[in-house]
């Protein structure tokens, strides 16, 4: 063999070792493993029902041990209780069809259990006549004196509302809790509505019962049955899952975060949660997969958090009651729907703290990572929230493109483009060695 050729194959070998180093930085099979998991039948949306997010507490802490993280206390839990209305089935049915719940209705979270067992009549709301009250006083306690005298004692059917006033649409998404009355204990409302249904959780049970309907179902005579089965929990346990990683400097701490909780399940209905969140907290694994191989600068906290579909519950339990000093997190990055990427990053708080924001913006354009990196001030709309309320250095970090569903059942692993995953990954690392 002569030197030139020595030459090249030494070259050769080197360009070779880069690119498999770079792969084996980002384990896509681990990656993708625990998306499948987590949104698979087993752990039922990760919610309320079937001991769904407490079985994917269980799967996490083992992938925590997996990795060799430490713990603050006896084990990775941080186990807190709150109250929540549990809506364990609902049905519905109009002109012979049955409904799909998540896709054709919803119910109002809050809703308790109301059956069409109980006979009711019903009143159809007059849409005609409440956007005719907007135009005087006079109209509107007209309106409000037949209303209160018609509704008595009936289940109600409120149509769809077309009107281009943004102000006459929002008063009629609330016009129904005017009817939350103790006497009217046992009738339903039904909502139609050509608004896109999102699912939520509600904290409390009220005294009403609504359906949010696709507009597309209307009728005012063809509701043949209806029921919903809710249970009030007034003491759910949840765990949050903490672990750490030690690094060279331990005086500094770099927080990184992702909920595994979702909405659960309702009848056999499953809202799988595969972009949310069960991508951020893979996303999250894989940097504990790849800085437990290779020492961090600082240490390394790995927060999954319970209860933030319900209202950054676990969040907000865990700074009031930190395990270790909050003063010493240098930077938290919570991850939230990491299920596309094809259309970039959004980053909440860029507009907050420039510095880190200029720093992540540079690297992508030196590693040409993502198509783009926008930028948004502060909003209190996931897990880093608690924290930037306590004064916390925190961006919280979402993917843009992809096929846009959200709190559906369609949120489904084959629904992700995890195709930029790996370019994702490589930029938060590099940001998180940047600090
Ligand atoms: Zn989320």
């Amino acid at each position: 063999m002569d030197n030139k050729r020595e030459y090249k194959l030494i070259i050769f070998l080197f360009f070779l070792n880069l690119i498999s180093v770079k792969a084996q930085e980002f384990n896509k099979k681990y990656f993708t493993s625990i998306i499948t998991t987590l949104s698979s039948k087993k752990y039922a949306g990760r919610g309320y029902v079937d001991e769904g997010m407490n079985n994917a507490a269980v799967y996490l802490s083992k992938q925590y041990a997996k990795n060799n993280l430490k713990y603050f206390e006896q084990d990775y839990y941080q186990s807190f209780n709150y109250p929540i209305n549990v809506i364990n089935s609902a049905e519905l049915k109009i002109n012979g069809k049955k409904l799909k719940y998540g896709i054709d209705f919803l119910v109002k979270p809050s809703s308790k259990s109301v059956s069409s067992s109980v006979e009711l009549p019903f009143y159809i709301f007059n849409v005609a006549k409440y956007k005719q009250s907007f135009l005087s006083k006079w109209y509107l306690r007209k309106f409000i004196e037949e209303d209160e005298v018609l509704q008595k004692n009936k289940n109600i059917i409120l149509p769809p509302l077309k009107s281009k006033i943004d102000s006459i649409q929002q008063y009629y998404k609330g016009w129904a809790n005017i009817y939350e009355k103790d006497d009217n204990n046992d009738r339903a409302i039904f909502r139609f509505t050509s608004d896109k249904l999102i699912a939520s959780l509600s904290q409390r049970q009220s005294s009403i019962s609504e359906f949010i309907i696709n507009d597309k179902f209307y009728t005012t005579s063809g509701i043949d049955s209806y029921s919903i089965n809710a249970d009030f929990n007034r003491t759910f346990n949840a765990k949050n899952i903490i672990g750490y990683i030690d690094g060279n400097n331990n005086d500094s701490t770099v927080v990184i975060t992702a909920h595994y909780d979702h909405l659960g399940k309702v009848g056999k209905t499953i809202f799988p949660g595969a972009s949310d969140n069960a991508s951020g907290v893979a996303m999250m694994l894989s940097l504990m997969d790849y800085y437990h191989k290779i020492k961090p600068k600082y240490r390394m906290v790995f927060i999954a958090f319970a209860g933030e579909e319900a209202g950054l519950l676990g969040a907000d339990y865990y700074v009031n009651h930190p395990l270790f000093p909050m003063k010493q997190i240098k930077f938290l990055v919570n991850l939230d729907i990491m299920g596309a990427g094809d259309k970039g990053i959004q980053i909440v708080n860029g507009k907050v703290y420039r510095d880190q924001f200029q720093k992540i913006v540079e690297i992508n354009q030196n590693k040409n990572y993502l198509a783009e990196i926008k930028i948004r001030g502060e909003s209190c709309n996931s897990d880093h929230c608690p924290f930037y309320k306590k004064s916390v250095p925190s961006f919280f970090i979402y993917t843009l493109g992809g096929k846009g569903y959200y709190h559906d059942p369609e949120d489904k692993m084959k629904n992700l483009n995890l195709d930029n995953s790996v370019n994702v990954f490589h930029l938060l690392k590099d940001f998180v060695n940047s600090l």
